[in-house]
């Protein structure tokens, strides 16, 4: 089981080891950075009370955020753990309308011709992981993974840690320029938002340029970070993935509460996930049977409230 998951953790494929090497240069460039030269440049004294409590908080950042990390990827989130049936499973969701064929296809047992297996409603092959997903989100490019049903969690966490890193950098940030250059003048400005430029035009040196290019990254990427949580949190409201938000299925999104959706993500105990990757938070449902709503449409209606 040990063996299996560093297996899946260790990239395989240029798609997989590129991204990754990004992600972890870029964690590595970040907490060196904030370490040797912006807390020792707040505060003069590395045992003051102030940078203590700093550097407790940091650690705890990259605890949940490379553990979130490490876990989404080497959690197997594929059907090969599951025993799928040999003969197909009569289709519970019926379609009257020549237009649902492809609700029809996803949201039953169907056939995978490149794995050559029956899989589970919800589920989809990645072509770029080359197997069937189960309840398949959508592949993220940058840990170069499938996110599904049994890694979501992980890969939430993940995206909110990374987030409240990159807040805490981007003040941490704003501190430093202030301790650096004591005031907020027009150069100061010019050289936060075109640090290229500033930096052509000689008003920023060598390191200042290096200093700018990590300060406008941070908070470009904290927005984009951002704007994928926002994303998630938008799919998890309304009880889908990416992929049936793309396609408009919205069999699976049940009227139930905000926490009945969060408990199908994150589990049962998804109170407490945030605050540690190594919580126990088992999930609800086998990833293979899902609460449909009942659908009507001019045409017919076509679904009933059941679990397939
Ligand atoms: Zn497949
Ligand atoms: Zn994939």
């Amino acid at each position: 089981m040990v063996s299996r998951k560093i297996k899946l953790l260790i990239p395989k494929e240029r798609g997989e080891i590129i991204p990754i090497v990004f992600v972890l240069a870029l964690i590595t460039i970040y907490v060196t950075f904030e370490l040797y030269v912006i807390l020792p440049a707040i505060y003069n004294n590395i045992f003051t009370y102030k940078e203590v409590c700093h550097l407790i908080f940091g650690l705890y950042i990259i605890y949940n955020l490379v553990g979130n990390l490490f876990i989404c990827m080497a959690t197997d989130t594929s059907i090969d753990t599951i025993i799928c049936p040999v003969l197909l499973p009569p289709p519970t969701v019926t379609t009257t309308n020549t237009q649902q064929d492809m609700i029809f296809q996803y949201c039953n047992w169907h056939y995978c011709y490149q794995c050559e297996v029956n899989v589970p409603p919800r589920s989809q092959h990645c072509h770029l992981c080359k197997k069937c997903i189960l309840k398949r989100d959508h592949h993220c490019s940058f840990l170069g993974r499938c996110i599904g049903f049994r890694n979501i969690r992980y890969y939430m966490c993940f995206l909110i840690w990374t987030w409240i890193g990159l807040f805490y950098c981007n003040i941490l940030h704003v501190d430093y320029t202030y301790e650096l250059v004591g005031t907020f003048s027009w150069r100061v400005i010019v050289a936060c938002l075109f640090p290229f430029g500033a930096w052509l035009f000689r008003l920023l040196d060598h390191f200042s340029l290096f200093l700018s290019f990590i300060c406008s990254t941070s908070i470009v990427l904290s927005l984009y970070i951002l704007f994928l949580i926002i994303q998630q949190i938008y799919l998890i409201i309304n009880g889908q993935t990416w992929h049936e938000y793309g396609k408009n299925i919205q069999i699976y999104s049940n009227q139930k509460n905000l926490q009945a959706n969060l408990e199908i993500i994150f589990g049962k105990r998804w109170f407490f996930i945030l605050f540690s990757p190594l919580i126990s938070s088992p999930l609800i449902g086998d990833g293979m049977s899902f609460d449909i709503k009942m659908t009507e449409t001019a045409d017919a209606r076509y679904f009933q409230t059941k679990r397939i």
